[in-house]
């Protein structure tokens, strides 16, 4: 058991307690130490220092505008904001009916969601996107449309939407076809 005191190579000094090496080593790991190996804390704001580069380079790759708040905060939203970004939208091309009930398709929503993802995209408050970290961007932009939605279905319902008002509710019950009448023809 031997506490040694080093230098590390950071230039930080410490203690260090070894059990696995010979008294006439000691002193040739010393200076290893110093060439080579950082304190804890120098090595841990190493790695992430070059995660935050890393998430840099690559919001600079997608057109990604720059955070503001305090460095902390920037180098923790830089990873949020990427891992946000990487899921998929609520909605895709091609996708069937988006809400059937209120007769809006995807293709309605499309463009509003393109809106919205931009929105997102250009928001730069590293403490907002702190406050989603625990969202998807399908959370998200779903959360955005919302107040769209709410009001593409009031359209939809004035301007001859395939739902009846809630008043003429009961009536899509009565419009079934009696027998004979599925096929088209008159019973009569
Ligand atoms: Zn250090």
């Amino acid at each position: 058991m031997a506490s040694i005191s080093v230098v590390y190579s950071c230039g930080h000094s410490g203690v260090e307690d070894r059990t696995d090496i010979k008294s006439e080593s000691i002193d040739n790991w010393i200076i290893w130490v110093k060439a080579n190996k950082m304190c804890r804390p120098c090595f841990f704001a190493g790695i992430k220092a070059k995660l935050t580069r890393e998430a840099t380079e690559q919001a600079r790759l997608l057109g990604l505008p720059s955070l503001h708040g305090s460095d902390k905060q920037i180098s923790w939203a830089l990873q949020v904001r990427l891992k946000i970004l990487n899921g998929p939208p609520p909605i895709r091309e091609g996708s069937k009916d988006y809400d059937p009930n209120v007769n809006i398709t995807a293709r309605d929503v499309l463009p509003m969601q393109e809106e919205v993802l931009t929105e997102i995209r250009n928001n730069s408050s590293s403490k907002w996107w702190i406050e989603q970290k625990d969202k998807t961007l399908e959370q998200l932009v779903l959360e955005k449309l919302k107040d769209v939605m709410a009001k593409m279905t009031e359209n939809k319902r004035d301007f001859g939407g395939s739902v009846p008002p809630p008043d003429e509710g009961p009536a899509v019950e009565e419009q079934e076809p009696d027998e004979g009448g599925a096929d088209g023809k008159s019973p009569f």
